[in-house]
């Protein structure tokens, strides 16, 4: 063919036009200078979720407005980090559904339904519907499922390429996290130390085949077995007793950063299993690798070093929190730094080259700890917040001062924006054996009350949006935020800080000032990070809108308060961009649910305590502690089902809602419900009495 009739040709079929195709390969998921595509969780390796867009500024965002929207009528929880690779968009919903949209169509392209409650059943109880987010890695994408599978799906046509079971199905474990893509493998790890006996580790796949390329453990197994290699057997030497039959925790369910420049992955690990050292580990000891971050060869999977952040941990203090890379310049030196801000309320700088902290400081209220000990690099604990004798009140709660909602960091500023929370933590082990206590699988007891009778001793919750100095290691401001579940922030060049609320309020702060620039009500509770990326040269910012996450699951009137009544308002995507005015539909009302009385029904307190503790074992996650919903699934104190002993049956015992998202409980008896009955009627009781709860309406 001579080179005019190439050009011919090419104009015939211009229609529709060819767009640069990216290649998603390490280069390009390494590259920050290019700002059009998302290629990861946290847009690049560094996890800095920094973006080098500038059109949208602290002086242009006044003209920022609602572009389109989609609504998602079948979503529940949406908690992800969509991805964005030339015009199109990828994100996982409830139950790890992915979704693919053409940026420019604006609308979906396909779905692909992992199946999920069909495959999990009844083990569908240890997880809620959460999911984080996929990977891309040349043309492929990958997702994880609540009953943990890992699955490689074309991003083509959405179907499935392979899938691979990274647990033991009859172990309680799960994912919610997003696997992080490098040289051609995919890495992902896993929750479930809350319930049952549990060892944290991480898989790293072959990305064409599926194939086990390697595995770390987190805790060191039992030694009569023999250890897996050499990193164990170190571990072991910091445990005593018999850990393994415990599981030993160490779960990694997020936290996981791919370092291109060394070649390593930093895994944030778990708390952990069950959460009472005196249990798990009853000679004490610092129970590596607990808590810490391990530095793993990423082609080897081999122990690198470590730091850990709590020792011997007993409070739910995990490091699963984001590690995010940046070069600074620390005393006039240029670091390879890691940060990273875990429950335990510390900030932490290290030097990421060989794990030496470089500083750590308390960023939120902190009562375990007085400080960390710069010279041994531990913290300097303060007698009796380890519940010594047998309980204590502590600060941060078992919720952190941080949690998994990422936080960002924008080089022209030197801040890191951080969500964080004060709540108190109470913990006790009055009148339980350490010796006979063991764990029940598939049910919550982590070998310490953690609720006084239904509620925490002290009502303190706040959280704020924190803007951290990561060298000076000070706070340069601070928001007040709604509630205490807040989602994680976006920053760009553009001088700004995004961030959703858990009041339904999407807002831009100015990155240096954090003065607050725009906002937008979006109807519902907001619990995903926003996104910004560019299509044929224009910048957008995306955010999913579904409130979710084991904040709203645990933390009761505390989420409650926002009034996001189970699935009454509409789950959506929502983009913006300058110059755009669309019209978002109102969405009902926030509720606050309205707890049914039953005058005729006389609670019997013996039998409403013996509820109470069948409820926390196995209700709490969904329906909220002290059985006040936080939104995720129905307020059993306004539901009809648990007022009749015939319908509670069907669907608690018998599963009649399972693919609803209901699991069947088949192992509780028609005793059991009674006892919830009475529990339910007490809560119920107890929130009448009381009042109806307000919806707090926020600024
Ligand atoms: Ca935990």
């Amino acid at each position: 063919m001579n080179p005019l009739a190439k050009i011919s040709a090419a104009i015939l079929i211009a229609v529709p036009t060819v767009h640069a195709q990216t290649t998603v390969d390490g280069a390009a998921i390494a590259d920050e200078v290019q700002g059009a595509n998302w290629l990861s969780y946290g847009r690049t390796y560094s996890e800095q979720r920094y973006s080098p867009l500038k059109t949208i500024t602290d002086e242009t965002v006044k003209g920022l407005g609602l572009d389109w929207f989609l609504e998602l009528p079948d979503q529940r929880s949406l908690i992800s980090t969509p991805l964005v690779v030339d015009g199109m968009m990828y994100f996982t919903g409830s139950w790890a559904k992915l979704f693919a949209v053409d940026l420019r169509a604006r609308k979906v392209v396909w779905t692909y339904d992992p199946k999920v409650l069909e495959i999990a059943g009844d083990r569908a109880r240890i997880f809620w519907d959460s999911n984080r987010g996929a990977a891309y890695w040349k043309g492929r994408l990958f997702v994880a499922t609540g009953d943990g599978r890992l699955i490689a799906v074309d991003a083509q046509t959405g179907q499935e390429v392979w899938s691979a079971q990274t647990t033991d199905p009859k172990l309680p474990l799960y994912i919610n996290g997003a696997p992080r893509v490098f040289r051609d493998k995919v890495l992902i790890g896993n929750g479930g130390t809350e319930v049952g006996s549990a060892r944290g580790y991480v898989t790293a796949y072959d990305t064409a085949t599926g194939k086990q390329a390697w595995r770390f453990y987190v805790v060191p197994g039992d030694p009569a077995k023999g250890f897996e290699d050499e990193a164990q057997a170190m571990a072991a030497k910091t445990w005593t007793g018999e850990w393994w039959k415990h599981g030993g925790g160490g779960q990694t369910w997020n936290g996981l950063t791919y370092d291109p420049e060394f070649n390593r992955f930093y895994i944030g690990t778990g708390n952990g299993s069950p959460w009472n050292r005196k249990i798990r580990s009853p000679g004490g000891g610092d129970n590596l690798f607990l808590c810490a971050i391990v530095a793993l060869d990423a082609d080897t999977g081999k122990y690198v070093w470590h730091y850990q952040t709590t020792p011997g941990e007993s409070w739910d203090y995990n490091s699963n929190m984001d590690i995010v890379l940046a070069d600074l310049t620390i005393a006039g030196k240029p670091v390879k730094a890691l940060m990273h801000a875990p429950k335990n309320g510390f900030f932490y700088v290290i030097d990421r080259s060989t794990g030496k902290l470089i500083s750590a400081e308390k960023i939120g209220k902190v009562t375990w700890a007085s400080h960390v000990d710069l010279k041994t690099g531990r913290p300097v604990e303060i007698p009796g917040a380890r519940y010594e004798d047998g309980e204590a009140m502590v600060f941060p709660s078992a919720f952190g001062v941080h949690n998994w909602p990422p936080m960002s960091y924008n080089k022209d500023t030197g801040l890191v924006y951080i969500p964080t929370m004060e709540m108190a933590g109470w913990f006790s082990d009055k009148g339980m054996n350490p010796v006979t206590w063991h764990a029940t699988n598939f049910q919550m007891d982590p070998g310490v009350r953690f609720t006084k009778g239904d509620e925490l001793p002290i009502k303190i919750d706040a959280s704020w949006l924190l803007a951290w100095d990561p060298v000076k290691q000070k706070k340069v401001w601070e928001v007040k935020l709604p509630g205490v579940w807040n989602p994680g922030t976006l920053t760009t060049a553009g001088n700004l800080v995004l961030q959703g609320r858990a009041d339904g309020k999407f807002f831009v702060y100015n990155a240096k000032t954090g003065a607050a620039l725009w906002s937008f009500n979006a109807g519902l509770g907001i619990s995903s990070a926003p996104i910004t990326y560019a299509v044929d040269g224009k910048q957008y910012v995306s955010l999913l809108v579904g409130w979710g996450g084991a904040g709203m699951s645990f933390a009761g009137t505390v989420t409650a308060q926002h009034g996001w009544a189970y699935r009454e308002q509409p789950r959506r995507l929502l983009t913006f961009a300058l110059e755009s005015k669309s019209v978002l539909p109102a969405s009902p009302p926030p509720r606050i649910p309205q707890p049914v009385v039953k005058e005729d029904f006389k609670v019997d307190p013996l039998l409403a305590q013996q509820g109470s503790d069948i409820y926390v074992r196995n209700c709490t996650l969904c329906h909220g502690g002290s059985a006040v919903s936080g939104g995720y699934a129905p307020d059993l104190r306004e539901s009809q089902a648990p007022l009749f002993l015939e319908a509670f049956h069907e669907v608690v015992i018998k599963g009649s809602r399972q693919l609803q998202g209901m699991p069947q409980f088949k192992e509780l008896t028609d005793k059991d419900l009674v006892a919830l009955q009475h529990y339910i009627r007490r809560q119920a009781a107890k929130a009448a009495k009381a009042g109806a709860l307000k919806v707090d309406a926020g600024k």
